[in-house]
């Protein structure tokens, strides 16, 4: 995870509460819905509990161990479960969002995946964006569902509930739930006035090909 290992606890929480508040300043999330998650070392600091976007301080967060032990005041989020499973097995996640994004969370009320109807779906790491069956919120069933919704990428939608996502870093997270939405919100546009058309398998092979070099080169 590069420009986070090196990061202070202190810092990281600095960070994931600035992370939630932007959720709820972007209306990406209302209220208490959604929460939000850093990596650190023995296991990651999570939003607290039923606490809106703009009133979760640094202090508020909790700290949870890879084995699902909360230290800290307040009680972590119901989700800590599908972060800690990322975690466990992404090795490349830093970061974990979850959203009740209005569109994301639209289309996945209809159980629909979002397909290659734009080259930007393979800002997931694949060639669609999954949605994984319902399970209630804050189980274990809902955790493995979304694993699966995951696959080989970086978000999923949730039947009837959201979407999830993770990156190397908060920024990079919070920049790929932005995304994840806004091609929710242009494919819905789409279907409203037609029927969009999916790029081929090989078309979007050459997108996730570009997509390894394109911007500026990543700092060792
Ligand atoms: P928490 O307030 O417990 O994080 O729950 C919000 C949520 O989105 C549940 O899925
Ligand atoms: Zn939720």
């Amino acid at each position: 995870m590069p420009g986070q290992d090196d990061m202070s606890g202190t810092e990281l929480r600095r960070q994931l509460a600035e992370t939630a508040r932007e959720l709820g300043a972007r209306g990406l999330n209302r209220g208490a819905s959604g929460n939000s998650s850093v990596r650190c070392a023995g296991g990651f600091l999570i939003t607290p509990s039923g606490v809106a976007a703009h009133l979760v301080t640094p202090e508020s967060l909790v700290f949870v161990t890879m084995d699902g032990k909360a230290q800290g005041e307040l009680k972590p989020s119901s989700e800590w479960r599908m972060h800690r499973d990322i975690y466990a097995a992404r090795a490349d996640a830093g970061a974990v969002i979850h959203t009740h994004s209005d569109n994301a969370t639209a289309l996945a009320c209809l159980e629909r995946p979002i397909p290659p109807f734009h080259y930007m779906v393979a800002m997931a790491g694949g060639s669609l964006i999954d949605c994984a069956p319902y399970a209630r919120f804050g189980t274990a069933e809902l955790s493995e569902a979304m694993l699966k919704g995951l696959g080989s990428r970086r978000a999923t939608l949730l039947a009837h509930h959201g979407m999830i996502c993770y990156d190397q870093d908060l920024p990079a997270a919070l920049a790929l739930a932005e995304e994840v939405e806004g091609l929710a919100r242009q494919y819905l546009l789409a279907c409203s006035a037609g029927r969009p058309k999916s790029l081929s398998d090989a078309q979007m092979a050459a997108v996730l090909k570009a997509f390894a070099t394109y911007g500026q080169p990543q700092e060792a």
